[in-house]
């Protein structure tokens, strides 16, 4: 099987997708439809040709923000946002994608509180057909928000964790990290861990030692990106120390590293280092919306650039399943992986 369709028909686990960096061109435009159709005030327009770019094409950091602000404009109703929940599902799953954590940050908007927000993304997940994807949420904590706000956040999570433990898995903190302090948000995220939920922190994606270390002291479940961890890319071998003895298993954006610039190029990106020290790593998407990718073209781009075979890959998606927040759900998805290895004639 030609490796394109093999990555595509690979069943794959994704663990860092940010729902509204997620919302593909044709999400975008069938939500603005609908926002048109129900009267909703469209403040949009005047950025609609920012996001129509053809396969291919590359994002620079400003039009990152520029397409954030757009999809944030586009859910900004319950239905909206309840819709671009199935319909980003869809797309994974059409995808090969078997499991996915789809994060995102409670927010409040002129047509939804916060407790809305959440209800419309589980309502999403609840209507979507799951027949071959099984899809939980992680709250997001912005590293913007005050103590008062990143609190009221944990409480929810807390909240809905007890109410919905089959949908909601755990908490994470993300956002521009040049913003924040990571100590100001710990008692909020150990109190949503001390409730039973999981936690991921992105972590390491500017120079930010100190930070670093305090964020693997603190044992999260998942580390976010980790690019300024090794001395290659910016950290330090203490950082890189502490990440090799904790082995605190990390999310990888290899297209989102490159498009923001956080690394300078895919044969550059820190997967070869941590690749080759046994680092636990799952490859995800972060923002397939943003930046014109999916899941299986991040595992084309990851056998491509640092030669791995079909067998390679599969161990990744074999491997990537230990580390689902929804511990029930592990076999089950191993399971998919291995009867499609097997049906391969891999050896794993
Ligand atoms: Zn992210």
């Amino acid at each position: 099987m030609e490796l394109f369709n093999f990555c595509r028909e690979l069943p794959k686990v994704e663990l860092h997708a940010h729902l509204n960096g997620s919302l593909s061109k044709s999400t975008m435009l069938q939500l603005k439809r609908l926002n048109a159709d129900s009267g909703v005030k469209d403040e949009t327009n005047t950025f609609m040709d920012e996001f129509v770019m053809g396969a291919g094409d590359t994002r620079n950091l400003a039009d990152c923000f520029q397409i954030f602000s757009i999809a944030h404009a586009l859910t900004i109703t319950p239905q909206a946002l309840q819709i671009a929940t199935i319909l980003t599902l869809q797309e994974f799953q059409d995808d090969g994608c078997c499991y996915i954590e789809l994060r995102s940050t409670p927010r409040d908007t002129p047509y939804m509180n916060k407790r809305q927000y959440i209800d419309a993304i589980l309502e999403g997940i609840r209507n979507h057909d799951a027949s071959n994807i099984i899809s939980r949420l992680i709250i997001s904590i912005n590293r913007n928000m005050l103590q008062k706000e990143s609190d009221e956040i944990a409480d929810l999570a807390i909240e809905y964790f007890q109410k919905h433990p089959e949908l909601v898995v755990g908490v994470e903190l993300s956002g521009n990290p040049t913003v924040g302090d990571f100590q100001s948000f710990v008692p909020a995220l150990t109190r949503a861990r001390d409730a039973g939920l999981k936690i991921a922190l992105h972590c390491g994606e500017i120079c930010n030692p100190g930070e670093i270390l305090e964020m693997i002291n603190f044992k999260p479940d998942r580390l976010g990106h980790g690019i300024c961890i090794h001395p290659k890319s910016g950290g330090t071998e203490e950082t890189w120390q502490a990440l090799c003895r904790s082995l605190i298993p990390v999310e990888l954006c290899l297209t989102s590293n490159v498009n923001t610039k956080s690394v300078p190029g895919y044969d550059l990106h820190h997967f070869k280092e941590f690749y080759e020290a046994g680092i636990p790593i799952i490859i995800n998407t972060d923002d397939k919306g943003v930046f014109a990718t999916s899941l299986s073209q991040e595992y084309m781009l990851c056998a491509e650039t640092f030669q791995l075979d079909k067998t390679q890959l599969a161990r990744l998606a074999v491997g990537a399943c230990q580390h689902v927040f929804d511990v029930k759900s592990r076999d089950t998805v191993k399971s998919k992986v291995l009867e499609f290895v097997n049906k391969h004639g891999l050896c794993l």
